[in-house]
């Protein structure tokens, strides 16, 4: 065999069981995995004694406001987060100015995008024109899926939203008619807006603490309801539908009935309902202001049972960042706050924390963030699995001390709106992660350069040019 281009040495490599083996690559991809004590010939090596070797984790739900709002970072400072994170690809959400809903709009993001990665991109359309042919244009030209809100834009960011926000249930299911056409997923911001309406005007009158209040404007039932809708109308349709960030027991139960019945329905998770509660919005006030909000903690032991089960299938991080003034504002007022939090440097350790913890296992972390995403998105087996021939995105986990998280640290540029988990304790950190065979980040360091992560595509390999539309 040809001398490899790098090997990782010394790692418990995850595939469908944990094994101590060495990981060759190639040309950007994975060219063999060899018996631990086989010699290596290979330019560079990593060590990693002891540490986890997994198929680099796949963000199917992430923002980022590039070209707009600089100061809530970019596409650089958000993909160094990525690498930084352990996380190899992202999947970018289309509201951007204007909302990502037209082929020229995506085309011009898109090239932003592919300018500064750091890791991986998959770029969202959004359908909410119900423009067909353009559609169609969206997705030749490379569309990773759609997404689309069942709510209006958020007041005062009407053109961020432009075609992706729905008037009606009548708007959503013609959008779902062309979405089953096209073939490709749509990801659903499911929470119903006249119940929204009607929740956030008695929330304002609400005595009691602020904090409070924002679970109060938008309790289980919105995001139960519509979701409701759109299970019942993604058997009337066809089109395959992907519940974005369940935060309540009540969605999780319409969730299993749905699969129960045979509806094309996914549904993921995000780390925030897994590991808060109202408690710790006390704390964190308009910094833990989230769409859908942080719940009960019934809820947050609902939705461990709904992973256990196998009702939901992802853990996304709805990485959001907004500047500290801008959270800050809203102290007193969460009901004023920006919605998101910053979520992919802590996506990875909180989910080792709770593998260690005997909550997970590793391998069924690796399902959920590498594997399950990856198949559901067209890109296994090109991404979400080691394997020879498989794009060589790994990620190297240390396993071998505990540590806090501390607000203020990290890549991303809303590092220091971390509050809901400043203070966690956590085990390990990524050591290091490899995006198309480049180091992107090592020990504590990013040392990639921006373009090391490329445009993804359904059904393709990111290590091979790709010609674009
Ligand atoms: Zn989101």
């Amino acid at each position: 065999m040809s001398r490899a281009d790098l090997a990782i040495v010394g790692g418990d490599v995850v595939t469908t069981h944990v094994g101590r083996a060495t990981v060759l690559v190639r040309d950007g991809r994975i060219a063999a995995l060899t018996a631990p004590e086989a010699p290596v010939d290979a330019a560079r090596v990593i060590d990693a004694p002891g540490m986890l070797v997994i198929p680099g984790v796949i963000d199917i739900h992430f923002h980022c406001r590039d070209p707009s709002y600089p100061h809530r970072g970019d596409f650089a400072t958000e993909t160094r987060a990525a690498a930084a994170g352990g996380v190899t690809t992202v999947f970018e959400m289309p509201i951007s100015k204007p909302g990502t809903s037209t082929l020229e709009r995506w085309q011009r993001r898109r090239d932003i995008a592919a300018a500064k990665a750091h890791v991986n991109i998959g770029l969202y359309a959004a359908p909410g024109l119900l423009d067909g042919p353009d559609l169609r244009r969206l997705v030749d030209a490379g569309a990773i899926g759609f997404k689309l809100f069942m709510t209006k834009a958020v007041p005062g960011r009407e053109d961020e939203f432009d075609g992706l926000v729905t008037d009606s249930l009548a708007h959503v299911y013609e959008a779902m008619e062309l979405m089953q056409e096209l073939g490709l997923r749509c990801v659903f911001h499911a929470e119903e807006q006249s119940l929204i309406d009607l929740h956030q005007a008695r929330a304002a009158r609400m005595p009691g603490p602020d904090h409070l209040r924002h679970d109060a404007s938008r309790p289980a039932v919105v995001e139960a309801t519509a979701v409701a809708a759109l299970v019942q109308m993604s058997l009337a349709t066809g089109c395959k539908v992907h519940i974005a960030h369940v935060s309540s027991a009540a969605t999780a139960d319409v969730v299993r009935h749905a699969k129960r019945i045979g509806a094309p329905v996914t549904a993921e998770t995000c780390p925030h309902y897994l590991w808060c509660t109202e408690d710790d919005l006390e704390r964190a006030g308009p910094f833990g202001v989230i769409n859908p909000p942080i719940r009960s903690a019934a809820d947050r032991d609902a939705l461990w049972a709904a992973l256990a089960d196998g009702t939901l299938d992802v853990i996304a991080t709805d990485h959001a960042p907004f500047s500290r003034p801008e959270k800050e504002a809203a102290i007193g007022d969460v009901l004023s706050a920006p919605p998101g939090h910053p979520g992919l440097e802590t996506l990875l350790p909180l989910l080792m924390t709770a593998a260690e913890e005997g909550r997970l296992s590793v391998e069924r972390v690796v399902e959920l963030v590498c594997e399950r995403p990856a198949r559901m998105f067209d890109l296994y087996p090109f991404k979400g699995v080691l394997a020879p021939g498989s794009d060589a995105d790994i990620t190297i986990y240390d396993r071998r001390e505990r540590r806090v998280v501390r607000c203020g640290e990290g890549e991303s540029r809303a590092a220091d709106c971390n509050l809901l988990f400043d203070g966690a304790e956590v085990v390990g950190r990524v050591h290091a992660t490899i995006v198309n065979g480049g180091v992107a980040y090592l020990d504590g360091a990013i040392v990639g350069e921006p373009g090391l992560g490329r445009i993804v595509r359904p059904g393709a390999s990111t290590t091979e040019p790709v010609a674009t539309a």
